[in-house]
């Protein structure tokens, strides 16, 4: 599979909407599953090529803070004041793993309300490589497509490019396994053939 050497490499994959356009939006975060339920714990959207937000996280053995700056150019992360509130310091390896724990990841996403698909393109995981010798300084290692998914009505569907498969989820029931059937081409598609197509799918399947 085709890896992109930095963030703002992969920002370049899809610059506006397959269906409506619109120019596509880039955020950082994490992953929550397929319901509206889940609550992102990071959601930083990219400003001037670059991502800042807090993680705080509480185990029952410690509790971390820490501002993180992520460069899209250099594709590089500085974990910056990181403490668990006990110690004076904690090792930035544990930061790290609390950071790649969440399994965050970089989504380009359609933010059109009157588009209604809620188009969107999932990085892999990211991960972190220590290369810097500077304290809190990491290289986000290259990374490919996860999956481009859309929305039709209660339905989710996945697009794994690399198998030729796509994968329709229920909103309503997370725990069903989903309808699998051949690639779901959405750039030969417009809204309603999208729409069409999928109900059609799912009524006969
Ligand atoms: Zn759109």
């Amino acid at each position: 599979m085709d890896k992109f050497e930095s963030i703002a490499e992969f920002t370049k994959l899809r610059q506006e909407c397959v269906f409506c356009k619109t120019p596509m939006r880039v955020h950082l975060t994490n992953f929550v599953g397929l319901t509206d339920t889940g609550l992102a714990v990071i959601n930083a959207p990219l400003k001037n090529d670059r991502f800042e937000f807090k993680i705080e996280h509480t185990t029952p053995s410690f509790k971390i803070n820490a501002n993180v700056f992520i460069d899209a150019g250099t594709n590089t992360l500085i974990f910056d004041n990181f403490t668990n509130g006990e110690l004076p310091s904690i090792d930035e390896y544990v930061v790290k793993q609390t950071f790649e724990d969440y399994r965050p990841h970089i989504e380009l996403y359609c933010p059109s309300k009157k588009c209604g698909l809620s188009y969107h393109l999932v990085g892999q995981s990211i991960r972190l490589v220590k290369v810097h010798p500077v304290a809190g300084m990491w290289t986000i290692q290259p990374f490919g497509l996860s999956i481009e998914a859309a929305r039709v009505k209660s339905y989710v569907i996945h697009n794994d490019w690399h198998n030729k498969k796509s994968f329709i989820y229920s909103r309503n029931n997370e725990e069903a396994k989903p309808i699998q059937v051949a690639l779901v081409d959405f750039t030969t598609m417009d809204k309603q053939k999208l729409i069409t197509r999928i109900q059609t799918i799912v009524t006969f399947s």
